[in-house]
């Protein structure tokens, strides 16, 4: 079998990247645009010496899990990796994706895992449920043109709606492209590192009605931008703040440093249960709102707090978990690099007149090493919410040098999960319980929350 080649395959599995996997007389492809179940004819893209790449051309008979996508775009945006499988399929396949982790990577065996992993819990109503869109900008035909990225390339799709995002970011896109092709502000262009725009970000505070527009550009021109809050005030687009983010370098971050308001204040304020939540453009804030509220309450509920414990909210971005739990704690200690985040936090203790949560800046590896030498953490709750890349192995040693009686783990990539999990079960830990959380709907990713003990206690 060569590039190029035709085969037909079943495929009887699924992918980490939403891709199908089958057989074509003994050897494995990942195939794209398939799903388990197809029978599909499919072009070889790519041959390794132990498995190949194709694309799928024709389903020759489709899986009984396959729906019509709702969104036109489902099949070449990268947004939705598994639109076309049924949504109890998808949730089916996030939590298989959990227990293969755990036993794979964490080296757990399979009794354990099914003794501790509970049920996903997704949601009733699957879309328009992302707070925060970053559509990419690029030239089309002579034009200023916004959507999304085609999966794994920066092939620019012109989407007016995504599914996964209130049905009023379209108008607002529409408003923004509208101006810039008016005013003759270009987009920017990742080959040559010109033009001016490159994402329009917005982002809701879904329990308090506020929405900032945010634009990221390559360079700051005052000229550029007369006018726009008064242009997108006129549409009635309810947008309370406005602002400009420079991003002047030639990689793939997306966010620019600092903020210039043009309108509103530069943040928006959105509420988790009673606690109220000032958002920096450059802090993260969980995606999902509804979900966001029972990853929480997960949370509370692991960390069993009884009113005594000091609570650490390690990577805690704008303080959200350790002050939403605040009031069953006895103290809370949050740790964040983003210094616009953990400027947040503190404000957001104020806001919220929370006399018992402390905030500090730098890398948890760093702080956390020092805050916690020589304290006893019987009594304590480390809470860890890092990013895909799981925990830095210093911060893991130094957690189970001060031993806390409860870890809770909050994470969004389950393989650098169950790494870190391992590395604390051979350090003293037991695996209490492990849930998924369908954050990202229609996408392959799962956050998880997981509870540990100390072995003894
Ligand atoms: N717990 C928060 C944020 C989770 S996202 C919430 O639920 O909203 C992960 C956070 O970790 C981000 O805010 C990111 O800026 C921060 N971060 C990344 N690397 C870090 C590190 N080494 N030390 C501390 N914080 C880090």
């Amino acid at each position: 079998m060569k590039k190029n080649d035709h085969i037909q395959l079943k495929i009887t599995d699924i992918g980490v990247h939403g891709e199908g996997i089958g057989k074509a007389d003994g050897f494995p492809f990942f195939v794209k645009n398939a799903l388990p179940g197809d029978e599909v004819e499919a072009v070889i893209t790519k041959i390794k010496s132990s498995y190949g790449y194709a694309k799928t051309l024709r389903i020759l008979k489709p899986s009984s899990d396959r729906v019509e996508p709702s969104c036109p775009h489902a099949e070449a945006c990268g947004g939705c990796q598994l639109q076309a499988l049924s949504y109890g399929k998808q949730l089916a396949f996030k939590q298989d994706l959990v227990r293969e982790r755990m036993t794979r990577i964490g080296g757990f065996d399979e009794a354990v895992v099914d003794s501790v992993l509970e049920p996903i819990r997704g949601m009733t109503d699957p879309w328009r449920y992302r707070n925060k869109a970053q559509y990419p900008v690029a030239e089309k035909d002579g034009k200023v043109a916004a959507g999304f990225y085609a999966g794994r390339t920066h092939h620019l799709i012109e989407v007016e709606d995504c599914l996964l995002e209130p049905a009023v970011n379209a108008q607002i896109v529409k408003a923004v492209l509208a101006f810039v092709n008016k005013h003759g502000v270009p987009a920017y262009n990742e080959e040559s590192g010109t033009g001016i725009l490159r994402h329009i970000m917005i982002r809701h505070g879904v329990n308090t009605n506020k929405t900032l527009l945010c634009l990221i550009v390559r360079k700051y021109r005052e000229q550029d931008w007369q006018g726009l809050a008064e242009a997108l005030e006129d549409a009635d687009l309810s947008i309370t703040s406005v602002g400009v983010s420079v991003q002047p370098k030639k990689n793939n971050v997306i966010m620019g440093n600092g903020y210039i308001t043009l309108r509103g204040e530069p943040f928006i304020t959105d509420k988790v249960g009673d606690v109220s939540f000032r958002i920096s453009p450059q802090s993260f804030y969980q995606v999902n709102p509804a979900q966001m509220k029972v990853l929480y309450d997960l949370a509370g509920e692991y960390a069993g707090l009884t009113g005594r414990e000091t609570v650490w909210d390690l990577y805690c971005g704008i303080g959200t978990i350790g002050l939403y739990l605040a009031g069953k704690a006895g103290h809370v200690i949050g740790v964040e690099t983003v210094p616009e985040a953990i400027g947040n936090a503190k404000e957001n203790a104020e806001i919220n007149d929370i006399q018992n949560a402390e905030y500090h800046g730098g890398k948890a590896e760093a702080v956390f090493s020092k805050l916690a030498a020589g304290k006893d953490g019987a009594d304590q709750v480390v809470i860890v919410d890092p990013p895909r890349k799981g925990c830095d192995e210093k911060l893991l040693q130094a957690i189970t040098e001060f031993a806390p009686g409860r870890i809770v783990y909050v994470s969004c990539d389950p393989a650098t999960l169950a790494r870190d999990l391992k590395m604390l079960c051979e350090n003293g830990y037991q695996l209490k319980r492990v849930i998924p959380v369908d954050q990202f709907c229609h996408s392959v990713h799962v956050e998880c929350v997981v509870l540990m003990s100390k072995a003894s206690t």
